[in-house]
């Protein structure tokens, strides 16, 4: 067993962290937030350092990047930007290893190398008002009409729908099938006839909008089908357990965030005399912090370590999203105690880590959902 990551992802970390530090300062992020303003050049910029084709090979313009670097660059981009990472992971690694996996080699010329160039973006359309943590029972329905597929249907929570060019849409094309048959995967491009998108207020990541889509009559041709007909369900499931994997990254570098900040923050700040880090009571906060890092760290990579040898990771990419995403909010709550009152003022930075945790353990399915899959796996392997 070898705990130490290779010189090139020491080296991934590095320009990552330089390059946010710099692009991405904590005032510009208030800005964006406050602003609500999704910033297509740092987008674009971040694609130009190969961010954007980690998911897929080379023959696409991509890298085909191991499970580590992915997780190492999903927590730079969480602990720079919330906002950013979700506009930039449902593209980066849940579409796009949809499309080089399951898509036409049409599709996949045609858009993997504009994904990893920056020029073009995806959403996810799996969730609806009425099918949340229960996929399955999905409603939007797509019908064959001559060459092309006519859908019906309403999409809620897509994040990034109103600047994404196509939705990755997960909808039913069987209206006979019930449950997990009868679905499938169609790439909706964002201005078809009859899509509408409305942007919903929330309480953090502002500059990436998560929406309403509502879907009246859009027609797309039969070639956007990605994969089979009728196996979108096998499609969706396949791509989950990396995508819990990410999201455990995603807590694990917006818990070191707020951790570096904190510690920066304890080491300066002088009561009764002594920077506060001399109080034991703070002190035994950062301690707190960096083992709830740590240990979402060696979790998320144990089990990227497990996806990238094509070993069952089911278990232990729900641990990992579960940890990280805990971890990340115990860090948050953390550092705003040990800000103090300067923690609730938007120019420090705290108070938007403590607001955007929250989502890493509801999105890409819930805290509970990831322990009941845990429980279930613990039954399988005992067998
Ligand atoms: C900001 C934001 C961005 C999002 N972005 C996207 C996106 O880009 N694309 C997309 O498709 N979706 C997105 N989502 C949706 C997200 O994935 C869902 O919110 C999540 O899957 C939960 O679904 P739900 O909100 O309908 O909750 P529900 O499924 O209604 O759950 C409500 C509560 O009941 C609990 N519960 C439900 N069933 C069980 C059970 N069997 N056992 C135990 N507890 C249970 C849940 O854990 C939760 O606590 C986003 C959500 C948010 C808030």
């Amino acid at each position: 067993m070898d705990f130490e990551i290779s010189a090139e992802h020491r080296q991934l970390r590095t320009t990552l962290r330089e390059f946010f530090e710099a692009e991405a300062p904590i005032e510009e992020v208030a800005r964006f937030d406050r602003d609500e303003e999704f910033n297509s050049e740092l987008y674009r910029k971040a694609a130009g350092l190969g961010l954007c084709g980690l998911a897929f090979g080379e023959e696409y313009g991509g890298s085909a990047a191991d499970q580590i670097s992915i997780c190492i660059a999903v927590e730079e981009v969480a602990r720079a930007s919330a906002a950013l990472a979700y506009a930039w992971l449902p593209t980066a690694t849940f579409c796009a290893k949809g499309i080089a996996r399951f898509g036409t080699e049409e599709q996949k010329k045609e858009i993997l190398p504009r994904i990893a160039d920056g020029t073009v973006r995806m959403a996810m359309g799996l969730s609806e008002p009425e099918a949340g943590s229960d996929l399955t029972h999905l409603t939007t329905r797509a019908e064959r009409d001559g060459d092309d597929f006519v859908i019906n249907g309403q999409k809620v929570f897509t994040t990034g729908a109103d600047t994404a060019d196509h939705i990755f849409a997960f909808v039913r094309t069987d209206p006979e099938a019930t449950a997990s048959r009868g679905l499938s995967v169609l790439l909706v491009p964002r201005d078809s006839e009859g899509l509408v998108v409305r942007p919903l207020r929330k309480l953090a990541g502002q500059a990436t909008h998560t929406c309403e889509v509502f879907l009246n009559d859009v027609r797309v041709p039969k070639e956007n089908l990605v994969g089979e007909l009728g196996r979108g369900s096998a499609i969706i499931f396949s791509l989950m357990d990396a995508e819990r994997i990410y999201v455990g990254a995603e807590g694990t570098g917006l818990g070191q965030g707020a951790l570096d900040m904190a510690l920066k923050y304890a080491q300066e700040r002088v009561q009764f005399g002594k920077p506060i880090i001399e109080h034991q009571a703070v002190a035994h906060m950062l301690a707190d912090m960096a083992m709830n890092v740590q240990t979402a760290r060696l979790l998320t990579w144990q089990a990227a370590w497990r996806l990238d040898r094509g070993l069952d990771c089911t278990m232990e990419a729900s641990m990992a999203k579960v940890y990280g995403s805990e971890a990340g909010t115990r860090c948050a709550a953390h550092g705003m105690q040990i800000l103090g009152g300067y923690s609730y003022m938007v120019e420090y930075g705290m108070e938007r880590y403590w607001r955007e945790t929250k989502l890493y353990e509801i999105a890409g399915g819930t805290n509970q959902i990831m322990r009941n899959m845990i429980a279930k796996q613990l039954t399988r392997r005992a067998r």
